[in-house]
């Protein structure tokens, strides 16, 4: 493709996405297609001749389109937004086309340097201090194994170093509540604390961590010879956005020298308003934290900011540094190559950078403002109706609900949830997640696209009713 064809197929798939923006809310919200559809539509083996772009591009409307799950539809309020701004889809679009890689600062300064002040950008909208320094990672699963092998490697003095955790004289072990996210299990197992030595605080009424449970299982493992490592709080957890108590944590973490990450993957978009900081109080008791951008706020995945408090500890951790990779300006700029796992680094604050000019600080927080009274506004019909219960406090937009009609309870009642949830999926309606709280499964509903409005919540609410109630 030359420059000049490029202009032309450029120009057209700019308007299939914006024709897409534009009708997806008269779209079945969850693609009507089955387990092998889409790979019947494909030639198993590549092509061998070029063929006309034309007909890649008329294939995205045939193939691709009606097997879709339409994460930006209005009434998508599955899993969590994933918010994908179309001034971020520019800045994605332009990532591509610049196509340059940040090995280090020489190899793409823009990129090094656009990454630090849009880290920046986001540490001041959600109102960290200037004790933190962030970082893009593509994920926060990414940004939680970071921060586990951190706290392993100051726990074990760097063990990796010597002859790693297995040289080690005694287990260590890490802590994270029965409501964390499958992530943070996975970086522990990753990181090799082993699965004997990770544990599940217990959590109270509103689904938040146990912070004296904690300081009993941290004691427990110590009077048996372990030496506990780290804790992970979670502020807005993936099934009812609970809360854990990041002050309360951070006093167990203090007693007993335990590195703290602070989980705060979804519900750390919402820091950008004031009104709710109160929600991670004690943050800056934190030794890492991470949020995404590429949740709620809209900078499109993927794009997962890691704070930690001690960079110099990160790099220390993270660095390896081959000759090919020196350069002069060592030392003057930060290397992301010694931040994370990848030594390629795409340009990913490109996103944050269109969305905050684009938006504006006061744009995005009126955005989440809707969402959050939009979710209230739910929970307050749910708590209204006969036989319907919101089943979780709702701090943010997530409200976790649960239709019980008289006499069915048990079994049969998790039967009949899961059975009008799937109606409701099926109907293209609304796309909503079930999920299992405190043994019972429940329906999250979790508001908040780009374009939900009111209009969308009450439709939501219906397609809810018509398919519980029928
Ligand atoms: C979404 C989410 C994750 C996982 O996020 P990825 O960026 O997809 O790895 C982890 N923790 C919480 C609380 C989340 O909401």
């Amino acid at each position: 493709m030359t420059p000049a064809e490029f202009r032309t197929f450029g120009h057209q798939l700019v308007d299939l996405i914006a024709d897409y923006r534009e009708t997806v809310a008269a779209r079945p919200v969850r693609a009507a297609t089955h387990p092998g559809d889409t790979r019947a539509l494909l030639p198993a083996a590549p092509p061998h001749e070029p063929e006309p772009f034309e007909r890649v591009l008329a294939d995205v409307g045939r193939v691709i389109l009606p097997a879709l799950t339409h994460w930006q539809h209005p009434r998508f309020c599955g899993y969590f937004p994933a918010n994908s701004a179309l001034p971020a889809v520019l800045a994605d679009f332009l990532s591509g086309g610049l196509g340059v890689l940040g090995l280090n600062w020489q190899a793409c300064p823009a990129l090094t340097e656009l990454e630090e002040v849009c880290c920046d950008w986001v540490r001041q909208a959600v109102g960290l201090s200037s004790a933190w320094s962030g970082v893009i990672h593509d994920t926060a699963s990414t940004a939680s194994l970071v921060a586990l092998v951190c706290a392993r490697e100051r726990a074990s003095a760097f063990s990796l170093a010597r002859g790693g955790l297995q040289g080690e004289p005694a287990a260590l072990t890490v802590y994270a509540s029965q409501q964390a996210h499958s992530s943070v299990e996975k970086a522990a197992l990753l990181a090799g604390f082993g699965r004997d030595n990770v544990r599940a605080v217990p959590t109270d009424s509103a689904f938040a961590l146990d912070a004296r449970a904690l300081d009993e299982l941290v004691r427990a493992d110590r009077a048996a010879g372990k030496r506990p490592c780290a804790v992970v709080a979670t502020t807005g957890t993936t099934a009812s956005t609970a809360l854990d108590p990041v002050g309360a944590v951070a006093e167990v973490a203090e007693r007993h020298a335990l590195w703290v990450h602070v989980d705060a993957a979804m519900a750390g978009s919402a820091m950008i308003l004031p009104e709710c900081r109160h929600m991670w109080d004690g943050i800056e008791r934190a030794d890492s934290l991470v949020l995404n951008p590429h949740k709620w706020l809209g900078a499109t995945f993927d794009n997962s900011l890691y704070f930690v408090r001690d960079p110099e500890h990160l790099v220390r951790v993270m660095s390896t540094s081959p000759s090919y990779l020196r350069t002069a300006t060592d030392g003057l700029a930060p290397n992301y190559r010694d931040w994370g796992v990848p030594l390629g680094r795409r340009f990913r604050a490109l996103k944050l950078w269109f969305l905050f000019r684009s938006e504006g600080v006061r744009g995005l927080q009126a955005r989440l403002r809707r969402d959050i009274a939009n979710a209230a506004w739910l929970a307050e019909q749910v708590r209204a109706a006969p036989h319907w219960k919101v089943v979780a406090p709702v701090p943010l937009q997530t409200v976790c609900v649960r239709h019980e009609p008289p006499g069915v309870t048990g079994d049969a009642l998790d039967a009949h949830t899961r059975a009008w949830a799937e109606r409701v999926n099926a109907s293209g309606a609304a796309y909503v997640t079930p999920a299992v709280l405190a043994g019972r499964w429940m329906v999250r509903v979790s508001v908040g696209s780009l374009t939900t409005e009111r209009a969308d919540v009450e439709a939501v609410w219906h397609a809810l009713r018509a398919a519980a109630e029928s």
